[in-house]
């Protein structure tokens, strides 16, 4: 081979390997360079007995490998827990601290995320912390006092129970899974708060009451009512459908009920969805509240009026002598004349005025505290929302709007939205008993 051609396959041999190295070492680089994971955390400021924290890690590529919680504090370090991948590019990581348990003590602290991904790299480091938050560690749960609450109760029936919640964000009563909010009452210095409750009336026996306060670490008190509940009893009654009635509310209540379909199907559709809507937006309405009590003494019973239904009535449905339903009817009926005057029980807001599923036209006064009332089957409205009442004053006219059989006025008192028995409001010495005694117990004004 000739010299020259020799030197020319050694160059290009030379060459390559400069590429090959080049190449490399590029590639390499890059795999370097490549950004480790990155993480954001749900905005966190104290840890309280048991904290879930949220974290969302990200890897620039490949998967997130693994994540560790750690919480350091007086140069002491604990996990609190560990996730190991793969997850994914990208992972949500949910850890609960339990301080207690990981003996972290009051004051201030750092957690730290420590995550990888698995993508590789020529140089490997160390797990590091990707992200760190400070946080303060506040283990003292809020002090509850009970000041005052009603003595007896009865399912279907209300009462009032005011307390302290020291170092509170949020407190309330509760009934079973029902929770109450409470609002502050009296002179500020005293911190004193009070809630109404209503007692579902079909209450199971044994359903645990209670007052419970959660402050802003999340730590929780709880406490019992030393409440006694006394049994009560409800009618039973049953309705006859008749095709009269179907015939004119079932394309009033439900338009899109179709002509060939018979009208029974429609009137269990009205009887038991639209029921149930309503029961929702008692409910929904009843978070809007004055937190100061609005009303003043005894509630208005119209006046010359015959009661033909009553409160949680369990009413059986008949068709053509066939049983076809069972419903909870949950107002007083009241009759007097036709399209007679419908007086506000009580001072109070206008928080709903307008049709209501099976309720007709309706109207619904907040009296504060969450107590309000509402006046059904309508046949005019005289009143809008966020009218200031009083009591007396005339709110609209009966009717027979919504599912109603005759022209008459149901009529409801809710506490949050739950129907209670209107009894107890009507009576002046019910509420000296069982509403101004707990607050004059509790050293607070009285509600007049
Ligand atoms: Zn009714």
């Amino acid at each position: 081979m000739p010299r020259r051609s020799r030197a020319k396959i050694y160059l290009l041999i030379v060459l390559l390997l400069f590429l090959v190295v080049v190449g490399s070492v590029s590639y390499l680089g890059w795999r370097q360079s490549v950004p480790r994971v990155s993480a954001t955390a749900t905005p966190v400021r104290l840890l309280g007995q048991r904290t879930d924290l949220t974290f969302r890690v990200e890897a620039a590529r490949g998967n997130v490998a693994r994540a560790e919680v750690r919480v350091v504090q007086g140069g002491r370090t604990v996990v609190a827990g560990k996730q190991e991948g793969p997850f994914g590019p990208r992972a949500q990581i949910v850890v609960t601290i339990e301080s207690g348990a990981l003996g972290l003590r009051e004051g201030g602290a750092v957690i730290e995320l420590w995550s990888r991904d698995d993508f590789w790299r020529p140089l490997r480091f160390d797990d590091r912390a990707v992200l760190t938050l400070p946080v303060t560690i506040d283990l003292t749960p809020p002090r509850l006092e009970l000041l005052g609450a009603t003595q007896y109760v009865s399912p279907g029936g209300a009462g009032l129970v005011a307390f302290r919640a020291e170092g509170a964000a949020h407190a309330e009563a509760r009934a079973g899974t029902l929770a109450f909010p409470s609002f502050p009452l009296g002179p500020p210095e005293r911190g004193a708060r009070v809630a109404l409750i209503a007692l579902p009336w079909d209450l199971q026996p044994g359903t645990p009451l209670g007052i419970a306060a959660r402050d802003e670490a999340g730590n929780v008190a709880t406490r019992g009512l030393p409440v006694e509940v006394r049994p009560r009893r409800f009618p039973h009654e049953t309705i006859e459908v008749r095709d009269a009635f179907l015939q004119a509310k079932v394309p009033e209540l439900l338009p899109q009920h179709p002509p060939s379909r018979p009208l029974i199907e429609g009137f269990l559709v009205i009887n038991r969805e639209q029921r149930r809507q309503a029961e929702e937006a008692k409910r929904r309405i009843g978070s809007t509240t004055a937190e100061a009590p609005l009303w003043e003494g005894a509630f208005l019973q119209p006046r010359n009026t015959k009661v033909f239904a009553n409160f949680a009535e369990t009413r059986t449905y008949f068709y053509q002598g066939r049983e076809i339903d069972t419903q909870v009817h949950f107002g007083y009926d009241l009759a007097s004349t036709r399209q007679s005057a419908v007086p506000a029980a009580n001072k109070g807001a206008v928080v709903f005025a307008g049709p209501l599923t099976i309720y007709g036209n309706t109207v619904i006064v907040d009296h504060g505290l969450g107590l309000q009332t509402l006046y059904a089957h309508l046949s005019h409205i005289d009143v809008k929302v966020g009218d200031q009442v009083d009591r007396g004053q005339e709110l609209g006219r009966t009717g027979t709007t919504g599912l109603a059989i005759g022209d008459h006025l149901h009529y409801e008192v809710l506490v949050h939205g739950v129907s209670v028995t209107p009894l107890e409001w009507w009576d002046a010495k019910w509420i000296r008993d069982h509403i101004g005694k707990p607050l004059r117990a509790a050293g607070l004004p009285e509600i007049r």
